[in-house]
């Protein structure tokens, strides 16, 4: 494969002769066709085509292609949020009566869809800390359980999942690893290159970069071997009465199989497709991925030293700095850099954080993370005022805690706005 650098640019949309450079919007629900037989075997999935975007666009796939080469995968698809993208990864494998396990430093969103919106589908899930041991990790299996799931980086913990041991695991118990990848994006971790099987995205964060569409992403290594573990995976290697009959594993093979059930089930069904213009946008964002990931990250390097530095900092996390708890994995999996997010306790607990963002003059309070433009968050009061302290605690973070996203601007910048704002 080309270096990242090139596929961020060249990757997914290949113009033949007379075709239009950069990707086309297809803005149209519907395609024609000349005859009923024709279109019957689109709805047999004999031939691949279009037929109505609530499924399938071509737009979206090329910029799928895209992704599924950044990420070294075989098949991948968007959706219409980060969230829909988790939804659908986990639902494409559990049902009523199944269960998974998943770290517990995850995103908010994820862990409400699987602690409670999941459990009301009677699908049942064990958090376990992304430095359980292995002893720990092997221990929350269960006959039922499908698959396992954790953040390469987690948002906003900053926890890193050890990804080599997890894929061994998850394989030794017959089950895929499904992880987000939003944070570090492929230019800076493939988790496919460690184990992982499946891998998603909040397109929304630092793909479009620019806070402009939200979306997601799955992409499918092609590696996990659903039929070697039939009797697991149903949905997957036994007939899909839905659809004819027809068996996702045979038909479609390791390389296809996962994002084919996806989308000709679950998007048929939930219909969360991400709408072309939005896919559009994300193209764009995609252009400059490489470049804006290095500078997030020089960034965030040197505001974490700064803060680490000062007396008025109760604490840095950053997987960056030495002395972290993270930082000997992020030398494994990120030798490049993280990511351009960091977390850090104001001096003084949760007041004198409030009191820090207030003064903050560039860096904006958004719940948006890994963007372009520097912004802040306080976690606590805002995306996961819903956890319980204990709950708070076991995703890795306090009350006094900022979750600080570096932008692209200048780090001199940011770094004196920091300054100004600790007061
Ligand atoms: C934001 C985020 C999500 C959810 O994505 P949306 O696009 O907001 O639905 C999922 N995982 C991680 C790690 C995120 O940061």
């Amino acid at each position: 494969m080309s270096d990242i650098e090139t596929v961020c640019v060249q990757g997914g949309w290949h113009p033949g002769d007379g075709d239009p450079r950069q990707i086309p919007v297809y803005q149209s629900t519907t395609w024609r066709y000349a005859t009923s037989e024709r279109m019957g075997r689109l709805f047999d999935l004999e031939e691949p085509g279009y037929f109505y975007t609530r499924l399938q666009n071509p737009t979206n796939d090329f910029v799928a292609a895209r992704i599924a080469e950044l990420e070294g995968g075989t098949a991948a698809m968007l959706t219409s949020s980060g969230m829909a993208a988790v939804f659908f990864s986990v639902f494409n494998l559990c049902g009523a009566g199944d269960h998974l396990i998943s770290s517990s430093a995850i995103y908010g969103g994820s862990f409400n869809l699987f602690a409670h919106t999941m459990a009301r589908m009677g699908i049942e899930v064990t958090f376990v800390p992304p430095t359980a041991s292995d002893g720990e990790l092997a221990a929350a299996f269960k006959p039922n359980t499908k698959c396992v799931f954790g953040e390469t980086i987690a948002n906003p913990a900053l926890s890193i999942l050890d990804l080599e041991r997890f894929a061994r695991i998850s394989h030794e118990h017959g089950v895929p690893l499904i992880v987000d990848n939003t944070f570090p994006t492929p230019v800076m971790c493939r988790p496919f290159e460690w184990g992982a099987d499946i891998v998603v995205h909040s397109t929304t964060k630092y793909m479009d970069g620019h806070a402009s569409a939200t979306g997601g992403a799955i992409v499918d290594s092609g590696k996990f071997d659903w039929m070697a573990h039939a009797d697991k995976f149903p949905g997957l290697c036994a007939p899909d009465e839905s659809y004819h009959g027809i068996v996702y594993a045979e038909r479609f093979g390791k390389e296809g199989a996962f994002i084919t059930k996806a989308t000709s089930q679950l998007m048929r069904d939930f219909g969360s497709i991400q709408a072309p213009q939005n896919a559009y946008y994300l193209n764009i964002g995609l252009e400059s991925l490489a470049l804006r990931m290095r500078q997030h990250c020089a960034n965030a390097q040197a505001v974490a030293e700064f803060l680490a530095a000062d007396q008025r900092v109760a604490w840095v996390r950053y997987p960056g700095l030495p002395g972290d708890a993270y930082h000997e994995l992020a030398r494994k999996y990120l030798p490049d850099g993280s990511a351009g997010v960091i977390s850090f306790g104001v001096a003084g607990g949760r007041a004198a954080a409030e009191a820090f963002m207030a003064r903050l003059k560039m860096a904006q309070i958004e719940t948006h993370v890994a963007d372009s433009r520097t912004c802040v968050l306080h976690p606590a009061s805002s995306t996961h005022r819903q956890m319980t302290d204990d709950e708070l605690e076991a995703a890795g973070i306090g009350a006094d805690m900022v979750r600080f996203s570096c932008g692209i601007e200048a780090a001199r910048d940011i770094i004196a706005d920091i300054d100004q704002a600790l007061g």
